[in-house]
């Protein structure tokens, strides 16, 4: 073991998300069990895990998407805790909202708006909260110059192929300048041969230093070379994390090994 992990770096720097003790359960289904996890500022983790193990979870949960039973979520300086099993959210909506403005998030089967064009899409969130709109345009339009879209801004969702939606919805995300981005599955639901420019543009995304980001994906290449660390994850639990050289090349774990030699 090394004096400090990657993941004794990450509890040492303020952490920008932090979960303490959550536990979060569907019915009888307990999904996360007193689940602990911190990511420093400007931090690249990758989740990689079986189907199932609650990898969505984690990132629905810091989106505020999905309540939990028992434990503390701290987001960017905003923490909220949800005491009971009730599973109502005890923070306002004020206060959601605050921590929402924090995070974008990037799904698997990409979720535009099918009836915005591509500019709505962007705009839609930043105008929702006050940006003028002139500036909310300027914003979408060096997004899209960013994801290579800038040609694309008057089209909608269903003229685009998956790699270009895939590309606004990160644009999307990124229009209230959030400083965590989660990506879940980002390239799953793509034919192969459009997964390589949604890949291009998170590759340049994790050259941003100050950018926080959560990615949960399958492709293991990809996750060992913009990841600052691995977390092997499941059943609800990390079983292992750190380095992505050294957890590829030799992980410690027999159930990390096992799943890597069942997707490499
Ligand atoms: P992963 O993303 O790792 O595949 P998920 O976080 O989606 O896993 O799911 C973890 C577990 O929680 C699974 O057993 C799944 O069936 C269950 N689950 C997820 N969402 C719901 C829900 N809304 N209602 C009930 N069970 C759910
Ligand atoms: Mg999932």
């Amino acid at each position: 073991m090394a004096m400090q992990s990657p993941a004794a770096v990450a509890e040492a720097a303020a952490p920008i998300i932090r979960f303490d003790g959550v536990t979060k359960r569907f019915g009888a289904l307990t999904v996360l069990d007193d689940f602990s996890f911190a990511v420093a500022p400007g931090e690249k983790v990758t989740l990689i895990g079986p189907s199932g193990s609650g990898k969505s979870t984690v990132l629905r949960i810091l989106m505020t998407l999905e309540p939990f039973q028992e434990g503390t979520l701290t987001l960017g300086g905003h923490g909220y805790h949800q005491p009971g099993g009730a599973g109502a959210f005890r923070a306002s909506e004020k206060h959601l909202r605050a921590i929402r403005c924090n995070v974008g998030m990037v799904f698997q089967s990409f979720n535009l708006f099918p009836h915005m064009s591509v500019l709505r899409n962007i705009t839609e969130a930043p105008r929702a909260h006050g940006v003028p709109r002139a500036e909310a345009e300027g914003r979408a339009l060096d997004l899209l110059g960013l994801v290579g879209l800038a040609d694309k801004k008057d089209h909608f969702p269903a003229q685009l192929s998956g790699g270009q939606q895939q590309r606004v919805a990160i644009a999307r995300a990124l229009a209230m300048r959030p400083r965590v981005l989660l990506f879940d599955e980002p390239t799953s639901a793509l034919d192969p041969q459009l997964v390589g420019e949604v890949l291009g543009v998170i590759r340049s995304l994790a050259h941003e230093h100050d950018l926080t980001m959560l990615l949960v994906t399958h492709e293991m290449r990809f996750a060992r070379e913009v990841s600052d660390r691995v977390c092997f994850f499941n059943k609800g639990r990390i079983v292992e994390q750190g380095d992505p050289e050294r957890m590829f090349r030799s992980p410690e774990h027999p159930e990390t090994r096992a799943f890597l030699q069942s997707v490499l």
